[in-house]
């Protein structure tokens, strides 16, 4: 893994590292689009032959990030510090399919029995009928190595002794296209239980640019920031100030905005469509982070070379800054809107 520039001060000059290290600008440096396309233009390869829930090209994609993760010194985050939340799953088909959830975990300091959830699907669609593979790199290949390189740099943070103090759980989950089944698995029976668990960041589709932005690239979707939790929204909106400075379009927080899908105008409906719906359903506050859908959502072609990686290591940065805020405040964020889904 890379190095921070300004580790060789720590031998020496302990007291003006402490100072440094408080900057979470420094770990967030170790967030690269160089890494995060080394990563992708793997785990959106044809090896992966799409990632199907129940299939061999899902295991592939569960060790791989199993590997990743004993790699830069993160643990499991289920029971007896293991990775896999193995599971089966129904799907309204009536399909009975093995799937399984990826946990790695970061202990937390003062505030260890409080854990922000940060989501992101290991799944997507596998083969089509005539062998063409969907190897869905921006869906949600995007978010997976984001989750990885901002588990990286709160690892980077932990090894200079500026670990969060909050728990930090990545959860990649399965069977996201098949009916958001991992998540609801996993909020069925959570390792950590969901009173603790502070916040849900989910991360489905963050490395593209929709046709709405071609214009202005630098944006990203946020849906439900506010929607359970004022505070949550402004936590958000004061890292994206103080650090990326991204426009933040908030448009979907209203599930009848109408979105171009499939040949005609529906209601977007983003609010329940993705992993944090199984959180905010449990009053959970959380944040999706999308950049919308496009040409080649759900086709063979969202392939690796259309990611735009700058881009993508901005709204990285983005999801870390907040998740650092989250962890280390002093109040953990508060639920004002209790039952606040529309349906
Ligand atoms: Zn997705």
């Amino acid at each position: 893994m890379k190095k921070r520039s300004f580790l060789p001060f720590c031998i020496g000059l302990m007291n003006i590292t402490y100072v440094v290290a408080q900057n979470p600008a420094d770990y967030a440096s170790s967030i690269t689009l160089q890494e995060l396309k080394e990563h992708l233009y793997v785990y959106a390869s044809d090896e992966f032959a799409g990632r199907e829930t129940g299939t061999e090209g899902e295991q592939k994609a569960i060790h791989f990030l199993k590997d990743y993760y004993q790699s830069i010194g993160v643990q499991g985050g289920n029971n007896n510090k293991t990775y896999f939340q193995n599971m089966v799953l129904s799907t309204r088909r009536g399909k009975t399919l093995n799937g399984t959830n990826v946990l790695a975990y970061i202990p937390g300091s003062d505030k260890k029995d409080e854990v922000l959830v940060i989501t992101s699907h290991l799944d997507h669609i596998g083969v089509e009928p005539d062998g063409q593979i969907n190897n869905g790199a921006d869906d949600d290949g995007s978010g997976t190595v984001a989750m990885m390189e901002i588990a990286e740099a709160f690892q980077e943070a932990v090894a200079n002794g500026d670990g969060p103090r909050r728990s930090i759980l990545f959860l990649h989950v399965s069977g996201e296209e098949k009916g958001l089944l991992g998540s609801k698995y996993y909020t069925d029976h959570p390792v950590y239980p969901l009173k603790n668990t502070v916040t849900n960041l989910n991360i489905d589709m963050i490395g593209r640019v929709d046709s709405l932005h071609l214009d202005q690239p630098d944006y990203l979707y946020l849906i439900g920031s506010d929607i359970l939790s004022d505070d949550l929204h402004e936590v958000s909106e004061a890292a994206n100030q103080a650090y990326v400075q991204l426009n933040l379009d908030y448009r979907y927080n209203d599930p009848t905005t109408l979105v171009w899908e499939r040949g005609r105008y529906r209601e977007n409906n983003y609010y329940y469509r993705s992993d944090h719906y199984h959180f905010i359903k449990n009053n959970i506050p959380a944040i999706f982070y999308f950049n919308g859908t496009h040409a080649d959502y759900h086709a063979p072609t969202d392939t690796v070379e259309k990611i735009d990686y700058h881009l993508l290591e901005r709204r990285t940065k983005l999801i870390f800054h907040t998740a650092w805020a989250i962890a280390n405040r002093e109040d953990r964020i508060r639920l004002d809107k209790k039952n606040n889904v529309i349906k």
